[in-house]
């Protein structure tokens, strides 16, 4: 669960309380990272990913008069644009489309920005059914739950988890847990909400400002069965997707699906950019804070995402605290960039969720200098006061420290002097102290010994430097 005011370290301790799980998760998000590596191995790659962060930032460049574009031609063929300041605006304005159009039970397609303004929470206190149509979404929803994952939202769940979901809440036989079996009831269960739904809300992966239109992008083909059969479809969509041209869209798909599941193209690719004839439909645009970060020159990049989620994949801290551990809509690297701009207070340990290995950057399609921005939050985070109880101190003595070329080398000849004396007389064995002190040495890692010189010490007896 997102749970607000647990800081990261301690929600990820807890998640890797489970080691099988931890390991489990670890390896299929592996999985997914070595696939993207597969789609991603064309020669003109690094061109994309110039292209998409070049038409990322064009966008982010001339984003009201590209959102004005794209209403102008959107209501021009029969679109009703709806524009809300903030998550409360944008779940009156749904709730009004549904109340007007009397909807009793809405089929909802993946929406990170639903998720982000507690849409179905919402509706449901109004007596509104909203039923999740993708399937690990479907997952997640009949447990209770929020997504973990941005593309995969039920990656956390084990096959057997979810035929005892399935078996409670679909009648499926007790003990299935072939996938086959069941996706073929999920199938059923979804299809009856999509074919009986008064209207459909889906998420968009980019607005067209040139056509007007708008782009859905799944593998299941959830959100064309929604929109193509409820009266009513509304589409929920962030500010941030929108694009300037077709031409765009060419280079945003060919690097979407590679990065996020590493197929070529996603298995349905849908431009809509009118009504059908007897049907309405909506766009609600939504800005809540994203034109307040296009102001912050350093980190704007971060509005570039277009929820890939293969920096999740690649991230070594992801993968093994879960999505949950990030207490934010949006988890994993991007999230932890992402989160501190809405709160730093309540999000302050995310920025150090990192190793800072760069992973997450060398992947981003759209080149989006994650480890940067995670540095400077670090910073921001440092100089407002909100760094995690004793960080403060900590980096402020190592930072003296680091300062003073002297000191540090005194003060590593008496670290290494100390730990070898204390290992010669067996106070410390390694392997104890290393399994006590850090967990990440637990399989049974040893602690080695201390060097009796230092690296730079080596290096001058070596004849390497002056
Ligand atoms: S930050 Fe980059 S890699 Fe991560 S989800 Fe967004 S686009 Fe994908």
């Amino acid at each position: 669960m997102h749970r607000q005011g647990v800081g990261h370290p301690e929600a990820a301790a807890a998640f890797l309380r489970d080691d099988e799980r931890a390991a489990w998760h670890d390896d299929a998000l592996w999985f997914v990272r070595q696939r993207r590596d597969r789609a991603t191995d064309l020669p003109e790659w690094e061109a994309l990913r110039e292209a998409g962060s070049a038409l990322k930032a064009h966008a982010m460049s001339r984003l009201a008069e590209l959102l004005v574009e794209f209403e102008r031609r959107a209501t021009a063929s029969g679109v009703c644009v709806h524009w809300a300041r903030d998550a409360a605006e944008h779940n009156a304005v749904v709730r009004g489309i549904l109340r007007d159009a009397k909807v009793k039970r809405v089929a909802k397609s993946k929406s990170m920005l639903t998720e982000e303004c507690g849409l179905n929470s919402f509706l449901e206190a109004d007596g509104i059914e909203v039923v999740d149509t993708d399937l690990g979404e479907r997952i997640v929803q009949l447990a209770h739950q929020p997504p973990s994952h941005i593309v995969l939202p039920a990656i956390h769940w084990k096959k057997e988890e979810i035929g005892a979901l399935f078996h409670r809440e679909m009648g499926t036989p007790a003990g299935e847990s072939s996938p086959d079996a069941l996706a073929a009831a999920a199938r059923v269960h979804l299809r009856d909400a999509l074919l009986n739904a008064d209207a459909a809300i889906t998420g968009a992966n980019a607005l067209v400002a040139e056509t007007g239109g708008v782009v859905v992008c799944t593998n299941e083909g959830n959100a064309d069965l929604g929109m193509h059969s409820a009266p009513v479809h509304i589409v929920c969509v962030g500010i941030e997707k929108i694009i300037a041209t077709l031409d765009d869209l060419g280079v945003l798909l060919r690097i979407l699906a590679r990065s996020a599941t590493g197929q070529p193209i996603t298995a349905y690719t849908t431009h809509v950019s009118a009504p059908r004839p007897g049907a309405a439909m909506h766009v609600v645009l939504v800005d809540n804070g994203r034109t307040a970060r296009l102001a912050d020159a350093d980190m704007r990049s971060a509005l570039h995402c277009i929820r890939c989620g293969a920096c999740l994949n690649t991230c070594p801290i992801y993968r093994r605290s879960g999505g949950y551990s990030y207490g934010h809509v949006i988890p994993g690297p991007i999230g932890a960039i992402l989160a501190p701009a809405v709160d730093l207070g309540a999000h302050r340990s995310l920025p150090f969720a990192s190793t800072l290995c760069g992973s997450c950057g060398d992947v981003c399609p759209v080149k989006i200098d994650i480890p940067g921005q995670l540095l400077t939050w670090r910073e921001r985070s440092a100089t407002a006061g909100a760094l995690p109880g004793g960080y403060a101190t900590i980096f402020r003595q190592l930072g003296r420290l680091l300062s003073r070329p002297v000191s540090f080398a005194r003060a590593g000849w008496v670290a290494r002097s100390a730990l070898r004396t204390l290992r010669t007389l067996r106070f410390i064995p390694g392997t104890r102290v290393a399994r006590r002190w850090n967990p990440w040495t637990r399989p049974g890692r040893d602690l080695p010994l201390a060097p009796r010189e230092s690296f730079r010490e080596w290096a001058r007896r070596a004849g390497r430097i002056p």
